[in-house]
């Protein structure tokens, strides 16, 4: 028969494939798990965001819907976007999409021809350089260390940038490493930008998860920048909402006709009921949803004190997002439980089978001497994973 595609050898399937089996199959068993790798709250969508989606499916709300959305959608999330990045979008500048990840895809395929480079800063979110490679494109990918906070300076992206260099693709609040850029560090950023001609892809899902008294920056809002910027955002994070599919993307109104044209041959609408979910959770009250985000910020204390306590581990403090970018190179090289330590997928092996503890090895964002531990999780199975951790790390040391 006829091969397939060409893009399947250039992407990698999930890096993290062989661990999550390896947890489904410990969780079929029976076995009792601490998942400290998780990559969603643990908060549900408002009661009144279930009543909106239960109505529309009672008043049938189930037919199709123009491809970006309904219009009151539209409005809302030109509203929410104005807020969370200060630019102002009117509804051709934005549209709906099944999911954030969905919402990316979209962009890169918009602005992506075959041979053209996307620069992206590591540690990086898994699917950013399989979307750019699925494209034709090249990712180019940029290493940030701790003496940065793990932030792309203007310097690397200028030393990086080539005649064949179409965009850049930032996300702030960072997944992994919790990295937060100011909006001095955007305004550098975008001067490079301006100056080489280059499209920005801004991954904003977690700007709700913001811990740092300027509060979220978006590069869109930097003077210049809107017009050369996709805003990407989702309810999965913030809003608790992560199976319900629903992310938005703003931008140019000729990008966003492009991505909606692109979206029109694909999965068309995201699903009807959703999106009117979507509207009562953007325009409805939001006093659960800023509690139960502001607790975030207790939990964020309480697991960095922890992992600082960790032997031979060490941590920066998470700005944003949920999670903690923890380094375990002191432990590459040595035995724990037996085994060799050869960088972070042993290291999470092993604390899989001895502390019954999932975490998320850095190989699945770009490092394999660092490990994400999530404190999306809850406050006892946090404190409980930690205090396993360190006395079996103790043992070892
Ligand atoms: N961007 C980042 C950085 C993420 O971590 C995620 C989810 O893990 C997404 C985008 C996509 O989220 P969703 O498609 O659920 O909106």
């Amino acid at each position: 028969t006829k091969s397939l595609a060409a893009w399947i050898d250039r992407v990698t399937p999930s890096a993290t494939a062989q661990l999550e089996q390896q947890v489904e199959a410990m969780l079929a068993e029976g076995e009792t798990l601490l998942l400290l790798g998780l990559g969603e709250p643990d908060f549900s969508a408002p009661s009144h965001v279930k009543q909106a989606a239960i109505g529309a499916i009672e008043h049938n709300f189930s037919k199709y819907t123009a491809t970006g959305g309904i219009m009151p959608l539209k409005r809302a999330i030109a509203q929410k976007l104005r807020e969370s990045t200060r630019v102002v979008y009117e509804p051709d500048e934005v549209m709906a999409t099944v999911g954030g990840k969905h919402a990316l895809f979209n962009a890169v395929n918009v602005l992506c021809c075959e041979g053209d480079q996307v620069i992206i800063p590591m540690p990086y979110w898994v699917s950013f350089p399989e979307q750019v490679k699925f494209a034709g494109g090249e990712p180019i990918m940029v290493q940030t260390d701790a003496a940065t906070g793990y932030k792309l300076t203007a310097e690397q992206l200028e030393s990086l940038v080539t005649a064949r260099t179409k965009a850049v693709i930032l996300n702030s609040p960072n997944n992994p490493s919790g990295a937060v850029y100011s909006a001095a560090e955007l305004s550098r950023l975008a001067d490079v930008c301006k100056r080489h001609d280059l499209w920005v892809i801004s991954d904003e899902v977690y700007a709700e998860f913001q811990f740092t008294p300027e509060g979220h920056c978006s590069i869109a809002a930097v003077e210049g920048m809107k017009e050369r910027t996709i805003v990407i955002h989702s309810l999965s994070k913030g809003y608790g909402m992560t199976g319900w599919r629903l992310g938005m993307a703003a931008g140019p109104s000729r990008i966003i006709g492009a991505m909606t044209v692109l979206q029109s041959h694909t999965t068309s609408n995201p699903s009807t009921m959703v999106q009117q979910a979507a509207v009562a959770a953007l325009t409805g009250p939001q006093d659960s949803i800023h509690a139960v985000q502001a607790d975030y910020r207790n939990r964020r204390e309480a697991v960095v004190e922890g992992v600082r306590q960790l032997p031979g581990i060490s941590c920066e403090q998470p700005d944003g997002a949920f999670y903690v970018w923890a380094d375990i190179g002191a432990w590459i090289g040595k035995q724990l439980g037996g085994r060799r330590i050869a960088g972070a997928d042993e290291f999470c092996a092993a604390v899989l089978e001895d502390c019954r503890i999932v975490l998320m090895p850095g190989s699945a964002f770009g490092s394999s001497r660092h490990v994400r531990i999530s404190f999306s999780a809850s406050p006892a199975a946090i404190e409980e994973g930690l205090t396993r951790l360190k006395d079996w790390l103790t043992r070892h040391v």
